[in-house]
């Protein structure tokens, strides 16, 4: 009998090396060995950046399909061989969990999703969910850590909203940190194909497809469309041989992680919070190039930093001043010995802002040099041509700001966080018509079309 599964994976990577993407993607190889039929591109979940557990991005995998109940038994055994073999299992940061949904996705997987995006979810709050009812099954090594992202991968909600990751991987077995990329070729490609996005940081001059760690990613290509992605994919020079690609579908950079305001006492340590409030103290710079302030939401006053890897928005943090109105996003710090409870910055909006007035230094009207004042009420002298005036009353204007009522600023492309949506993507999203077939037929495109994808030739 055919029967709808998904299946989520996490947990299986440390900073030593492995990785949760790799792993779907031989289990993606695996499930086509099977003959089951994809429902969807595999989808990369990013769940709260600020858990403290995390090796890199928080990042989870989730895979739909169609199987006969007779093959679902077999590509279990192997998910579970899977997981053994290509986890991490000796770190010991590495939890891995792997569940298997039978049907639909439990309405309690999107709730777990949902709360995994901005909260800390206990692993007893799922475990009670996986025990009771639950239509699957689910494996782990140690303590199962994994299984919480692992359902929240399954309940993930990507409807309204969506970007594409191509990822290439080098042979698994290297774990040098750099990738050897054509770095002209890929600033050449950016620019032609505008519905990629975040290849290249221009501002601060970094190359942003390839990550530094030991593990097998080559390059990883985000964009709104998959034709986007891998498109430039065909771009791009590549100096490394590639042992494997694959094409998911995610949240990544649609910025689900803010699905409400915090006030008060609410707003808790590793949470991902947004917060409106005004400004109390104005931005300092302190040692190590933090800058920081503070906001009155009007039930608390609450610390907000714009760490020195954030660089250039920095700047834009310091621009602010006592009064304004704004709402923060970002995520929030522990309170430490010298510090209280602080929001790491992701981005700032602008509510209201403050117009402070300025002096404007009265002109002689003789040769228009500033007037000096002669003391309160005693009028003005000009110093170069003598001329002078009793007028008492000097103008004021506006002093000018340089920041704008409504607009999003968002921390720098190098410092940005998986779930962050750069200001590039402000109104993209009339990309994204929802549509199960198309995902399921493109996803089918991409799997025939694969292996030219791999063996791209590599100078
Ligand atoms: P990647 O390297 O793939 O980007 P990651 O490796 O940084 O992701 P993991 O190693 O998967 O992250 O570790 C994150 C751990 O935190 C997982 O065990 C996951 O189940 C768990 N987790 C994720 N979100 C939450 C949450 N909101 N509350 C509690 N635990 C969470």
């Amino acid at each position: 009998m055919l029967k709808e599964y998904h299946i989520g994976i996490d947990d299986t990577d440390s900073h030593e090396g492995m990785c949760t993407t790799y792993l779907a993607t031989l289990l993606v190889d695996t499930l086509e060995n099977h003959g089951v039929e994809f429902l969807d591109f595999p989808k990369l979940v990013r769940l709260n950046p600020n858990i403290p557990y995390k090796t890199r991005g928080n990042g989870a995998v989730s895979i739909s399909f169609i199987s006969t109940t007779h093959q679902i038994e077999k590509i279990w055994d192997k998910c579970i061989d899977l997981v053994k073999t290509h986890s991490d299992i000796k770190a010991k940061n590495t939890d891995p969990g792997l569940v298997l949904q039978v049907g639909k996705p439990d309405p309690r997987t999107k709730k777990i999703y949902h709360k995994a995006l901005y909260t800390v979810i206990t692993l007893a709050e799922m475990k009670k969910i996986l025990k009771h009812d639950f239509n699957g099954r689910y494996y782990s090594i140690k303590k199962g850590r994994g299984l919480i992202g692992a359902s929240a991968a399954i309940g993930v909600d990507l409807y309204s909203d969506y970007t594409f990751e191509f990822i290439a991987y080098r042979d698994p077995k290297q774990t040098r940190s750099t990738r050897m990329v054509d770095e002209k070729s890929v600033i050449t490609a950016d620019k032609l194909i505008s519905l990629s996005f975040g290849n290249f940081d221009y501002v601060h001059n970094e190359l942003m497809i390839a990550p530094h760690g030991p593990d097998p990613v080559y390059v990883g290509i985000r964009g709104e469309t998959a034709k986007s992605v891998i498109q430039m994919w065909n771009e791009i020079k590549i100096l490394e041989k590639i042992s494997s690609v694959m094409l998911f579908r995610s949240n990544q950079h649609t910025q689900p992680h803010f699905p409400k305001e915090f006030v008060g006492e609410d707003i808790k340590p590793y949470f991902s919070v947004k917060v409106r409030g005004i400004v109390k103290s104005e931005p300092y710079l302190i040692n190590g190039g933090h800058v920081l302030f503070s906001i009155d939401t009007g039930k608390k006053i609450i610390n907000c930093a714009a760490y020195e890897p954030t660089k250039k928005f920095r700047k834009l943090v310091r621009e602010l001043i006592r009064g304004d109105e704004l709402m923060v996003y970002g995520g929030v710090r522990p309170a430490s010995e010298d510090y209280p409870i602080t929001i790491n910055l992701e981005q700032f909006e602008i509510i209201k802002l403050q117009q402070p007035l300025a002096r404007i230094p009265l002109k002689c009207p003789q040769c228009n040099t500033a007037l000096k004042s002669l003391g309160q009420n005693q009028g003005f002298r000009c110093k170069k041509c003598k001329y002078q005036t009793n007028e008492k009353e000097i103008g004021f204007q506006y002093k000018k700001r340089r920041l704008y009522s409504g607009v999003r600023y968002v921390i720098p492309v190098c410092a940005q966080r998986h779930l962050t949506k750069p200001a590039s993507r402000n109104n993209t999203l009339q990309f994204h018509l929802p549509s199960k077939d198309n995902f399921q037929m493109e996803f089918h495109n991409f799997l025939k079309k694969r292996n030219n994808l791999v063996n791209k030739a590599f100078i």
